[in-house]
């Protein structure tokens, strides 16, 4: 027998990721989640690996796997942690990285629509084919129902060139003073005691002054040829 481990979701703006195992013999199919949080303000530091990787520990434990029966895990990044942990488990011969087709996708994916249709989102028939359309359209509904970004994968870093994500790729803002007047100013970087900080009044002041140096240096090293 073989267990066959797929995902639904990752690619999608909204919602989380649907894991799901299907055994082809029985028909049987369980499924979990990797909540969203994982793919919000905490994304880049890559914990959904981690939470995929128990998702699908937990999910594959509920099937009492045979001693022989296989594990056939779908090719996608979001599982690379969880494939060396099921390997670790039931042996590297047992658990093949594969790309899923068939039943168990069509199972995973059903899941998956049936979240999203919870929060109120209709899907695009040819969401599959379309990535990019699909995009824009939970854009365009989660900019119609902005109290739902929470349903969202806002922590996608190349969400922050669209303005409606602007506010969730905001950058820190530190209190400093300035080195050279001694206001209190905000810059965007922790300050250091050993490094000169300057408010935005002096530091426009002393990069036109470094433009000028860095122009006249920039004069002398290549002087014309007539
Ligand atoms: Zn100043």
């Amino acid at each position: 027998m073989t267990l066959i481990v797929d995902d639904a979701g990752s690619g999608d703006l909204l919602f989380g990721v649907v894991i799901g195992a299907y055994r082809k013999e029985t028909g049987e199919f369980k499924y979990d989640l990797v909540d969203v949080r994982f793919y919000q303000d905490i994304f880049r530091e890559k914990e959904y690996l981690q939470e995929a990787a128990r998702v699908v520990t937990k999910l594959v434990a509920k099937f009492n796997l045979e001693s022989d029966e296989n594990i056939h895990i779908c090719q996608g990044c979001i599982f690379d942690v969880a494939a060396e942990e099921l390997q670790k488990v039931y042996g590297a011969d047992r658990v093949k990285r594969v790309h899923v087709e068939g039943e168990a996708q069509r199972l995973v994916e059903i899941a998956y629509l049936d979240e999203i249709r919870n929060l109120g989102y209709e899907p695009l028939a040819e969401r599959d084919e379309k990535r990019g359309k699909n995009f824009f359209h939970m854009m365009r509904w989660l900019r119609d129902n902005p109290g739902m970004l929470r349903y969202a994968k806002t922590g996608w870093p190349r969400l922050k060139n669209y303005q409606l994500f602007k506010p969730f790729h905001a950058k820190p803002i530190f209190n400093a003073v300035c080195s050279k007047c001694g206001t209190k100013c905000e810059v965007p970087f922790q300050p250091k005691a050993d490094k000169t900080v300057y408010c935005k009044k002096c530091w426009g002041t002393h990069r036109s002054v470094r433009s000028q140096r860095s122009r006249k240096l920039h004069n002398k090293r290549k002087p014309i040829k007539r």
